[in-house]
């Protein structure tokens, strides 16, 4: 088995500064009032400098960062680029599992015979998305999810990073019966991308993970 994750750069905000070229040098927060009781949705990479990240309280994002400019998300703007995305990126792997908008999982091993190509096809999948939507995105390549989400993790838009196993400190740090656990749920894992549907139910952003 050999899947990708794929998770695009500071999904919401990077689509407000595609809408607004004039953002792209600012502190950026997309998300509710700083007035209010709003939490940060995503943090542009200039306003994370400021320490700024997501569920923060918009509230210490303005205290943090009192020349960030604050936008309410765009939901039906962000589904519009989503869609875009994942149809570019099955126009590579047909067969996805997204996870969320900016987010998801690609049975990459449909396409690829082993690690080396599946590189060069997560590579490709980046290359596309970069080209029809402009958006970058990040790829982890791993045997199972697990790994290939920790293999995507903090890459923003770097050349994509395989992982053949799990990081020696958490297999040692697991028991046998768990390690056997964990390699059945990646199986059924495995399975399930190959056949459940895409779910569409999950709006938000998940795992933020670039710094
Ligand atoms: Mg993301």
């Amino acid at each position: 088995m050999i899947v990708a994750h794929l998770d695009l750069d500071a999904f919401f905000a990077a689509v407000e500064e595609l809408e607004s070229p004039e953002l792209r040098t600012k502190p950026l927060v997309v998300g509710g009032d700083p007035h209010g009781r709003g939490v940060v949705a995503t943090a542009n990479y200039e306003a994370r400098k400021f320490g700024i990240h997501s569920a923060m309280s918009c509230a210490e994002a303005l205290r943090r960062c009192p020349q960030a400019v604050f936008v309410p998300p765009r939901h039906s703007v962000y589904r519009e680029y989503s869609h875009h995305v994942w149809e570019t990126v099955r126009g590579v792997v047909p067969t996805v599992e997204k996870t969320g908008l900016d987010e998801g999982y690609l049975d990459i091993g449909e396409v690829a015979g082993d690690f080396l190509v599946a590189r060069k096809v997560a590579e490709a999948v980046q290359t596309a998305v970069r080209a029809s939507t402009s958006l970058s995105c990040s790829l982890g390549v791993g045997p199972s999810k697990v790994v290939a989400k920790i293999a995507s993790a903090g890459q923003r838009d770097a050349v994509p990073r395989a992982l053949r196993r799990q990081a020696p400190a958490r297999r040692r740090a697991e028991g046998r019966g768990a390690a056997r656990r964990r390699r059945r749920r990646d199986d059924r894992g495995a399975r399930d991308a190959g056949g459940r549907r895409p779910q569409t139910a999950t709006a938000g952003e998940h795992g933020e993970g670039a710094p």
